[in-house]
Formats: structure tokens, C-alpha cells, sequence
């Protein structure tokens, strides 16, 4: 299989993945693409067309006329920047049913392979390297612990003004583990040939070094 110039870096929520990606697209002057955003966005839109997952029709109609765009670190639905609107806590809960419907799913990895083909890509996101993008240059299974990753999480919010206590932040972040690693479609899981990195112990700079000299490695050694 001919390898595509992307580095996939998937892992569980709040383990540091799109802070690092976006950092190593910069570091290598990539683009980033951040999936989770695009099933977010789409949560988005089909709470404000008010429609559900059992009304295929209309959800074929929202998946069908939706435009989704990302430039830079904006995402954007049907031109309206929506990248603070989608980090709500109601589409954070309605993004978990959306993304586990693999009629949703098959529309947005579509999407994906359609951006990212080009190659000269860091994607971030659940199911890049097993199923986006298996045949990425390097793939990152990148992990921490549920404490590790609610502390961090519990930060982000608060600099964010959004209002959760720690114990809210980790409930969630379990609740999300549970659900995306025992969905029927695409569940969260390390490729066989990924790296998993803990971040736990490390600082982001230490992971997105990490991950360029593992890039770096593999340039040197691919013919
Ligand atoms: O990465 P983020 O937390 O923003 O992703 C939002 C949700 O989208 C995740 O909780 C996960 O359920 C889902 N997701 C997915 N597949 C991806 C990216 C995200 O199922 N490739």
C-alpha cells in the first residue's frame, strides 16, 4: 500500500491530540485537519434544523446540504464561523450519538479522504489511522490518564469561561471513552501499526517534538 504524506494522530478525548496537531502542522508547515470538529459542526446542524437521527430523510438532507470548511484552526458551516458554537456541552453530548451513526460517519470520511489526499496533512480524530487514513506515513495513538487529561480539559474550560468543576470535566471525558471505544462503527482503537505516546508525564512541547523527530525518522528511513 503506497504511503500518504499524513501523520494521524488519534487517541481518546482530552489526551492532548489537537493542541499537538495543530502545533506540528505549524512545525512542519502543514495544514490540520480536525475531524472531531466536523462531526461537532454537524451535531451543530442538525440540532438547529432540529433533526434527528431516526428521520433518515431529513438527516440525508442536512448531511447532503451541509457545507463544512476549515481554514486554519476555523471551522466553518455554510460560511458561518461556528469553531466556539460547537464546544458547547449540549453538542459535546450530541456530537457522541451523531458520531456513532455510520450513516454520518460514511458522509464525513469521505470528506476527509477528499482534503486530505494531497498529503502534507496532520489529522487528528478517532478512527484516522484505521480507517481514514490507513495507509498514513505515521500514525500516533496518542493516550494519558483520565486524570491527566480531565486536569487539562478542567483548565481549557475554565480559561474559556466555561463553567464545569473538575468532577463534571472527568464524568464526561468517561463517558466519552466508554462510547467511542464500544461503538459498533469505527470505535476508538490503536492501529496495529501506530506509536501510542503517553502524554501524561509530558508537556505539549514535549509531544510535538516527539512526534516531528518520529516524522523525521521516517523520511530518513522511506526509500
Ligand atoms: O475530538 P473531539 O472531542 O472534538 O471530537 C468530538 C467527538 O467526535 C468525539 O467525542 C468522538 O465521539 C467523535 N469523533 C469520532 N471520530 C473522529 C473524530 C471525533 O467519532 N475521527
Amino acid at each position: 500500500m503506497e504511503k500518504i504524506q499524513v501523520i494521524a494522530i488519534d487517541g481518546p478525548s482530552g489526551a492532548g491530540k489537537s493542541s499537538a496537531a495543530k502545533k506540528i502542522a505549524e512545525a512542519l508547515s502543514w495544514d490540520y485537519l480536525d475531524t472531531g470538529a466536523m462531526y461537532r459542526a454537524t451535531a451543530l446542524a442538525l440540532t438547529r434544523e432540529g433533526v434527528g437521527l431516526e428521520d433518515e430523510a431529513a438527516l440525508f438532507g442536512v448531511l447532503g446540504s451541509m457545507r463544512l470548511e476549515q481554514l486554519g484552526t476555523r471551522i466553518f458551516l455554510n460560511d458561518e464561523d461556528v469553531s466556539e458554537a460547537i464546544r458547547n456541552r449540549e453538542i459535546t453530548q450530541f456530537v457522541t450519538p451523531v458520531s456513532a451513526d455510520g450513516r454520518v460517519r460514511q458522509v464525513l470520511v469521505e470528506q476527509q479522504r477528499h482534503i486530505g489526499q494531497r498529503g502534507g496533512f496532520v489529522v487528528d480524530g478517532r478512527d484516522i489511522g484505521t480507517v481514514v487514513f490507513p495507509n498514513a506515513a505515521l500514525k500516533i495513538y496518542l493516550t494519558a490518564t483520565v486524570e491527566a487529561r480531565a486536569q487539562r480539559r478542567f483548565l481549557e474550560q475554565q480559561a474559556k469561561g466555561i463553567a464545569m468543576t473538575l468532577e463534571e470535566v472527568a464524568a464526561d471525558i468517561q463517558r466519552r471513552d466508554h462510547a467511542d471505544s464500544t461503538r459498533a462503527v469505527a470505535p476508538l482503537r490503536k492501529a496495529d501499526d501506530a506509536v501510542e505516546l503517553d502524554s501524561s508525564g509530558m508537556t505539549l512541547d514535549e509531544v510535538v517534538v516527539k512526534i516531528v523527530e518520529m516524522w523525521n525518522q521516517v523520511q530518513s528511513t522511506t526509500p
